[in-house]
């Protein structure tokens, strides 16, 4: 009994510095700001030290041969979170996706305004990031530009249900087309990166589109009004990592 109650307890003190870990106070300027994230918690380390991280430049790809995307989603979406640090959709069907001959579930998509990822040293206004995992926890992302031009019907619900408040979580009614999200051309640049945002976990398969999308200009005025400010972590160092294509 008075082991069982000392085991419990034990479980009790892990889980809460766990969800300590995880809501630890971080952001994108000031002191809590991305050069700061390994200050913040011994768990964000790999935000400094690590040596494979998010975003970078993509450029001078090694030609790989790689096939287009098999994109199969035809998940609906469910609810929309702002959690003060994006804007991203749950989806609660799963939704595999083959990369490597392994599955990988679509968890959820968010937005990050201006874009992380460069390519060939271009800054796109908007970067959807499409989280993938796999059972054993492993992660996929992958990654669609937005560009400012025609309207994209395919943002309007998101849009519409998007929460103006901190932590505001609205259920999405009317089904999002995600196919509709990524461009006509399927083709990709891949590299082993990491989150984006901490602890910045390392092993991330990051697939990035080549061709963007767009969206128009109060499609975008809608996303920056929403996050308040920026939300994109600088740039970081290549390090000897192949881009492929
Ligand atoms: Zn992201």
């Amino acid at each position: 009994m008075r082991k069982a109650k000392i085991v419990s307890l034990f479980i009790a003190l892990a889980s809460a510095s766990l969800a300590n870990a995880a809501e630890q106070h971080w952001s994108y300027e000031g002191k809590a700001g991305p050069e700061h994230w390994s200050e913040l918690s011994r768990d964000f380390h790999l935000c400094h030290e690590g040596k494979s991280q998010s975003p970078i430049n993509i450029k001078d790809p090694v030609d790989g041969h790689l096939q287009t995307l098999d994109l199969t989603y035809h998940t609906s979406a469910e609810k929309v979170i702002n959690n003060g640090h994006t804007i991203q959709v749950t989806v609660d069907e799963d939704d595999d996706f083959i990369l490597d001959k392994e599955k990988f579930t679509l968890r959820q998509y968010h937005f990050h305004a201006p874009a992380e990822n460069q390519i060939n040293g271009q800054t796109f206004p908007l970067e959807a990031h499409f989280v993938h995992s796999k059972e054993d926890g492993e992660l996929a992302v992958v990654a669609v530009m937005f560009e400012v031009g025609k309207e994209n019907l395919a943002l309007v619900p998101l849009i519409n249900a998007m929460p103006k408040k901190e932590n505001q979580q609205i259920t999405i009614h009317r089904q999002v087309d995600l196919r509709a999200l990524f461009p006509q051309d399927l083709h990709y640049y891949r590299f082993s990166g990491s989150l984006t945002t901490p602890p910045c976990s390392e092993g991330v398969r990051w697939l990035v589109m080549k061709q963007p999308v767009t969206l128009s200009q109060s499609q975008l005025d809608a996303f920056k009004k929403a996050l308040k400010t920026s939300n994109n972590r600088p740039l970081q160092p290549l390090n000897g990592r192949l881009i492929v294509e």
